[in-house]
């Protein structure tokens, strides 16, 4: 099979679990805010989780332009159930296969791939958001062992995670080039978690604090070589951000499509609402945004998959591609009327969830400002 086809075929795949076992229950998934464990177990036994990985490991032997075709696919419908497939990808097992033992691979990161382990990435502290910089959580090392304290906020998955990967400094004096990743299973002596957070969007994506009081872990559990934290983010980074992007692209689609439906359907003054003008203007500039959106998303995990540098695209099409998914939103609940204000239309669901878009992999304030210093500007 070609590239071409098998990224067909992955779609087709994805769309359809999307339409037919996610979109009848996306809404009472947010009402229920819990973990839908039974559709995590799912999408383990559909390889969604290993889709970045090589075979030897459980993984698909995939690519990112693979991995962002499913993220964007599973967001058209649910962001929930998108951000916690993207995070269980990327961000939760890429240090493990990257820098694991044996052992960690073993016992964590094949069954995680597997969908059998829930994993959280740990990077925001309640004073330490963009500014990584100054994380206070500490990682002392004592003989054979690190002894982690530290508070830690904003934790995706946190409430039923089985292990956590969290940046902790090791060498205060340096700075964000003393920050070092951790591994720390849920079950080691010191590690607790907060009642979920109340929050706008996602909410069947359940976040927490992770407190950390005098957990000791091996030496080998940090993950990377000593000061090589941040250079170790920044490989991934690029791919967080258009795995963003992509989470937005499938985002702005469902608003979209949602929206093409509903203006073909309410009839006011006689007429359904897409005879008006001020409707179809609407539609056609959502359209066009989306067909820039998926060529900027695109044109960077090709980039990604051939081994190029390419963080300032991606950083790029993050921020172009999370501000088109937010006006689709805006636009959509403008299109539904007071339809948009009832919980029980999806547009509702979708205009909350862009603001986590706004924040994850980078806020747009810091994305341009970024794009500015990668321009050359200062
Ligand atoms: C739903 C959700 C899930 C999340 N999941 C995780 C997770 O799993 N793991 C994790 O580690 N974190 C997670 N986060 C946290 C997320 O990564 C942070 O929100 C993000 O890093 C931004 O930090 P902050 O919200 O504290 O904003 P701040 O950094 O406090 O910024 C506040 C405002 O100031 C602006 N600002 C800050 N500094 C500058 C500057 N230098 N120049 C210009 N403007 C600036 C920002 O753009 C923003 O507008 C999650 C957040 C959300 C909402």
């Amino acid at each position: 099979m070609t590239q071409k086809d098998a990224r067909k075929l992955l779609r087709r795949t994805f769309a359809k679990f999307a339409d037919e076992e996610l979109k009848p229950i996306a809404n009472e998934l947010e009402e229920r805010e819990e973990f839908p464990r039974e559709i995590f177990q799912r999408l383990g036994k559909m390889g969604a989780f290993g889709i970045r990985y090589p075979r030897e490991v459980g993984g698909a032997n995939g690519n990112c332009t693979m991995f962002c075709i499913m993220c964007e696919e599973l967001a058209r419908v649910s962001m929930s159930v998108a951000a916690f497939t993207a995070m269980q990808c990327l961000m939760s097992t890429d240090f493990l296969f990257n820098h694991g033992t044996e052992e960690i691979k073993e016992n964590y990161l094949k069954p995680a791939l597997r969908g059998e382990l829930v994993g959280a990435f740990s990077l925001t502290e309640p004073d330490a958001g963009s500014d990584l910089g100054n994380i206070r959580t500490m990682a002392k090392q004592v003989g054979d062992e690190f002894v982690i304290n530290g508070l830690k906020s904003w934790v995706t998955n946190a409430p039923y995670a089985n292990m956590f990967t969290v940046l902790c400094q090791t060498d205060k004096s340096k700075g964000i080039r003393g920050v070092n990743f951790f591994f720390i299973p849920r079950d080691t002596p010191g590690v607790s978690v907060s009642q979920k957070f109340d929050k706008m969007g996602t909410r069947a994506t359940l976040i927490a604090e992770l407190a950390l009081e005098d957990v000791h872990i091996p030496l080998e559990y940090r993950l990377g070589e000593e000061g090589r934290g941040l250079g170790n983010l920044m490989r991934i980074l690029a791919e967080i951000r258009i795995m963003t992007a992509a989470l937005s692209l499938g985002l702005a689609r469902g608003a979209y499509e949602e929206s093409f439906q509903y203006a073909k359907d309410r009839v006011q003054f006689n007429k359904p609402i897409s005879k008006y003008q001020a409707i179809q203007m609407k539609i056609g500039t959502m359209a066009t945004e989306i067909y820039a959106s998926n060529l900027l998303t695109y044109d960077v995990t090709a980039m990604i998959d051939r081994g190029e540098r390419c963080l300032k695209e991606a950083s790029m099409a993050k921020l172009f591609v999370s501000e088109v998914a937010c006006r689709a939103a805006d636009e959509a609940t403008r299109i539904f009327g007071a339809y948009s204000y009832a919980n029980e239309y999806p547009v509702n669901r979708f205009f909350r969830d862009t603001r986590f878009l706004l924040f994850g992999g980078g806020t747009s304030e810091i994305l341009q400002t970024m794009i500015a210093r990668y321009e050359g500007l200062f």
